[in-house]
């Protein structure tokens, strides 16, 4: 398995030797295939969320998970959420919203209704910061402090459920996730409502991988992803797929007791 605590003890004993082989008359290309091999996998275990790299990750449901799948949605409240939990509620489906802690404030009414409506809301930081993956961990845990103390103050629940900005992990947000007891919440059918500007394309892109069991990654920041629900609702309702809380999916607790 791929895992940063396995590996890196034995990259550093590899490059330790790769190394020696160099110094003592050897060629220093295996020391060059070490460092590279040890860069390229710290890289991908920290942009690819699925991999749980650094730290546990739940991305999909893998077993007995039939006809049922969960919609999450990023980066909000705005004001497209209310567009959002309208469409949820006329299609009976339920989702998790991961919050901006800045945004619940801007928008605490809307926090409220998402909770009322029987929705899940999950910690997406404070600031949700550009520089996010370089974050010390005590700077991690001061963002997922503050996001879950709005939240409480604002809904009443402090939230168990972390989703990382941009998906990245690394050790300090494996630290600093662990010192705050959250689960981290991947993803396993990314629509890139943010990247992609046609809906087609984006309404393709989450059918065409559709499967039970799948956490789908939405945005709910823009009339585009609406748009796109407006297709993907009846569609799923069409196949037979029901949507639920990803607490609901997993059998997780989506907040502390
Ligand atoms: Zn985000």
């Amino acid at each position: 398995m791929l895992k940063h605590a396995i590996l890196y003890p034995l990259f550093l004993v590899a490059g330790c030797i790769a190394s020696l082989v160099g110094i003592f008359g050897g060629s220093f290309i295996w020391f060059l295939v070490v460092l590279l091999l040890a860069i390229g996998l710290t890289t991908w275990g920290a942009f690819d969320i699925r991999l749980g790299y650094f730290t546990p990750t739940f991305f999909r449901k893998k077993y007995n998970a039939e006809g049922r799948v969960a919609l999450t949605f990023d980066d909000g409240p705005s004001l497209h959420t209310t567009e959002v939990l309208r469409l949820l509620k006329a299609y009976q489906s339920k989702a998790t919203f991961f919050c901006i802690g800045k945004q619940v404030l801007a928008y605490p009414h809307i926090a409220k209704q998402i909770v009322d409506e029987g929705h899940t809301i999950g910690n997406h930081t404070y600031a949700h910061p550009k520089s996010f993956g370089f974050l010390k961990e005590k700077d991690v845990v001061a963002e997922l402090e503050q996001c879950s103390s709005i939240i409480y103050q604002t809904v009443g629940k402090t939230p168990k459920l972390f989703r990382p900005p941009f998906g990245v992990t690394n050790p300090s947000v494996a630290k600093g996730v662990q010192y705050t007891k959250q689960q981290i919440i991947g993803w396993s059918n990314r629509s890139l409502d943010t990247v992609t500007l046609q809906e087609d394309k984006i309404y393709e892109r989450v059918c065409k991988k559709l499967k039970s069991g799948d956490i789908i990654l939405f945005h709910d920041t823009s009339q585009r992803t609406v748009n796109v629900l407006k297709r993907l609702l009846p569609y799923l309702q069409k196949q037979g797929y029901i949507s639920v809380s990803v607490d609901d999916l997993l059998n997780l607790h989506g907040y502390e007791k």
